[in-house]
């Protein structure tokens, strides 16, 4: 507080405080000047006592904090409530357990993932894990931190990492241990990294396979059919649809890669839909015209404008209108609308009148490599990546694809913006 003070404020803020002390110096040299002590002997002193009080260092009370020190016997009481206030804010579930292994206080965060902690209740009343218990019983024995991987499959399947920590571990008497157990959910990352080897598994088969086809009609060639040029011509056709089903995978997997890099950055142009889909029918006239399939407009009168990329909106509608084609063919038409009522949200429906999809398999549409039937998506050229490339455009456009479909009507893909 001193510190902020002007000088001539410091001094007399001093000379206030010691006022007993300069009343006794002055009495004495009073008294001293009474006695016959030289004048300037006796004012020399009384100057030199008064500097002396005004130029000593300022007086600090140290006042412990809920660390507390030393000479603070309550110290191990105290930490309870300030550990709790700052374990409180966190959203990484925190139970505090004594060295008798009950709990003393838990998070929300701990009763959210766990369910209700009974405060006072030794720590196996809530988690039953023999490793974890272990652990914390080697830890409370020896004050070292420990951790290891617990598995939950209740509310719902999660993975954590179980840490457990003594509490100013450098307090090696403290005679109340407390011990922090935390729970780090890696749940997310462990299904990430499933996702990513069965990704590379599924697309070196989908590659294997042509590959493979390729290899045995090479041979064939080379061999038995070696002066056959009837069955060598066949043969030559059946080679070229496998080369243009591989790089048909290929430039899926570019395009799926290529939009994961800028998944979170979204797209800042404006694009009118409705002349975009003019263009996305007319592209795919021939497609529809070889499966017998009449592709119909229903389109506002002005614009529909979302916010967008181009081509990538384009991507998506020819997906789902060539979808509609190939798996809808039996319907023979297709229906494209767009509803853009004022203050609502733009939308856009490609419905076929095909056989429609089951609904046990609606949600998984948009996984990598989904398909009803192989075998069909195979035989109408497709990758099964189609609905995976949708998704990533319409998550990086803040959009959502709503997938209506009933066995024999047909199927409804709506593209809400
Ligand atoms: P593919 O390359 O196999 O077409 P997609 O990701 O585009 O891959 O589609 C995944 C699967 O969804 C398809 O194999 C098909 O079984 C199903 N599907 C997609 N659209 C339709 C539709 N309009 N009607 C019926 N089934 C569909």
């Amino acid at each position: 507080m001193e510190e902020n003070l002007s000088f001539p404020k410091k001094i007399g803020q001093r000379l206030r405080h010691d006022w007993t002390l300069l009343l006794l110096v002055t009495l004495i040299a009073v008294l001293g000047a009474v006695e016959g002590v030289s004048i300037l002997a006796t004012i020399g002193l009384w100057l030199l006592v008064i500097a002396t009080v005004v130029t000593r260092a300022p007086v600090t009370v140290e006042v412990a904090g809920p660390a507390g020190n030393e000479s603070n016997p309550d110290a191990e009481e105290d930490i309870v409530p300030a550990l709790a206030a700052g374990f409180s804010a966190l959203d990484v579930p925190v139970v505090l357990i004594a060295s008798d292994a009950s709990v003393v206080f838990r998070n929300e965060a701990a009763e959210k993932a766990f369910g209700d902690f009974p405060v006072g209740a030794h720590i196996s009343s809530k988690l039953r894990s023999p490793v974890v218990l272990d652990m914390i019983r080697e830890t409370i024995a020896t004050r070292k931190p420990n951790q290891v991987e617990h598995a939950e499959r209740l509310p719902s399947e999660r993975v954590y990492v179980a840490r457990i920590a003594p509490v100013g571990a450098e307090n090696e008497a403290a005679p109340e241990a407390l011990f922090a157990l935390s729970f780090r959910d890696i749940s997310e990352l462990r299904m990430i990294d499933r996702m990513r080897s069965d990704f590379v598994a599924n697309a070196s088969h989908e590659l294997r396979t042509p590959l493979a086809s390729l290899r045995g009609f090479i041979e064939t060639i080379q061999g038995p059919a070696r002066d056959d040029p009837k069955a060598q011509e066949r043969f030559l056709g059946i080679m070229l649809d496998q080369t243009t089903r591989m790089s048909r995978l290929v430039d899926d997997l570019l395009s799926l890669s290529r939009l994961e890099l800028k998944s979170h950055i979204a797209p800042d142009q404006v694009v009118d839909v409705v002349p975009l889909l003019g263009h996305v029918r007319d592209s795919l006239m021939p497609l529809a015209d070889e499966v017998g399939v009449e592709i119909n407009l229903h389109l506002p009168d002005g614009k529909a404008e979302v916010r967008g990329d181009r081509d990538e909106l384009v991507q998506v509608f020819e997906n789902l209108v060539e979808n509609a084609c190939k798996y809808g063919q039996e319907g023979k038409v297709v229906d494209i609308s767009v509803k853009n009522a004022p203050g609502q949200s733009v939308e856009v429906t490609i419905a076929d009148k095909g056989p429609g999809i089951h609904a046990e398999h609606v949600p998984r549409l948009t996984e990598r490599f989904y398909r009803v039937s192989v075998a069909d998506s195979r035989s109408k050229k497709g990758t099964g990546l189609g609905l995976a490339i949708v998704k990533h455009i319409l998550t990086r456009h803040r959009a959502r694809l709503i997938v209506k479909s009933e066995l024999g009507k047909g199927t409804a893909f709506t593209v809400r913006f």
